[in-house]
């Protein structure tokens, strides 16, 4: 089995600023970092990490290669990253002195993968492998399409929240992913109820009050989230819906992939960082223990 993943990476640049710029003001930050980030790579890390086999479907600009490599070092198989002329996608994140920020992201060349790419991708899956798709890049429905027809697992983590994606996707999806306020920002979009939707299984993950997975044949599971001093919460969604999805594509049942997702997420949320702080699964199975 295996996790395809057609899904964002971007450079994310950090500055410390003592107060967020005002128009027209030019501040002078005093610290800066640099890492990988975007949904798409920090949940085929966080896949790939619990130990499946993870395959990324995305696009990078000439100056992006580095971010491939840091894939690659996390167990990720990135035959299908394409290198285009279009600048890689990056997030310039600025967080004054009270941790609040202001974000300007360029999604660059993960709105620039041509279509036939995700095809020729998707054309070494098997039936009942995953299709991992998130709304940072182009080509959802028509992959989530072309997912379905070739019997894929349809999985579909709905963030950043876009009303239009959400409608043209949920048709093909097998299972939704959603935070507490993507899933309340549905709801009021389609005018609907999370019990109302016409998904298979829906999995939505409420912060440190757990997360549930139901399925529209009536099977529940939830995990309550782990009791951890918290330092930086950025990427949590992620390395859950990566160990979740893992885990399921492992042959776990629900709960158990539920549980474990919650550990991962938990310890993810202990270290500052994205894509680099999310856990292994052995550092995983250490945690609590
Ligand atoms: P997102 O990062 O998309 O906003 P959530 O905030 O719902 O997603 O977090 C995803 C999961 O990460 C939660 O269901 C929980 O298991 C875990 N998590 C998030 N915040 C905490 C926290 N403060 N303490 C422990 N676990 C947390």
């Amino acid at each position: 089995m295996a996790i395809h993943n057609l899904g964002s990476i971007n450079i994310d640049h950090f500055y410390s600023v003592p107060h967020l710029p005002a128009p027209g003001e030019t501040l002078a930050a005093t610290a800066y970092g640099i890492g990988l980030g975007g949904k798409g790579a920090n949940q085929s890390t966080a896949a790939a990490k619990a130990g499946a086999r993870t395959v990324h479907i995305g696009a990078v600009g000439p100056e992006g290669a580095w971010t491939v490599e840091r894939l690659n070092g996390a167990g990720v198989d990135t035959t299908h990253v394409s290198v285009l002329e279009t600048p890689t996608g990056h997030a310039i994140i600025n967080v004054d002195a009270t941790g609040e920020n202001a974000i300007v992201l360029f999604p660059g060349a993960n709105l620039a993968l041509p279509f036939p790419k995700v095809v020729s991708a998707l054309s070494e899956a098997a039936p009942g492998d995953t299709l991992l798709l998130q709304n940072e890049t182009a080509h959802q429905e028509k992959a989530a399409r072309h997912g379905r027809d070739l019997g894929l697992r349809v999985v579909y983590s709905a963030a950043p929240f876009d009303p239009t994606a959400v409608r043209a996707v949920l048709p093909f999806t097998t299972l939704l992913i959603l935070n507490a306020v993507e899933a309340e920002q549905l709801c009021a979009a389609l005018d609907t109820t999370i019990e109302a939707l016409d998904v298979p299984e829906i999995l939505i993950t409420r912060g440190a009050q757990g997360a549930e997975w139901r399925h529209r044949d009536g099977n529940r599971a939830f995990a309550p989230a782990l009791s951890v001093k918290a330092q930086d919460t950025t990427g949590a969604g992620d390395t859950f819906a990566g160990y979740f999805c893992a885990g399921l594509d492992l042959g776990q049942k629900p709960q158990a992939a539920l549980a474990w997702a919650a550990k991962a997420a938990a310890l993810k949320v202990t270290r500052r960082g994205t894509a680099d702080a999310i856990p292994s699964a052995a550092e995983v199975a250490a945690f609590g223990t």
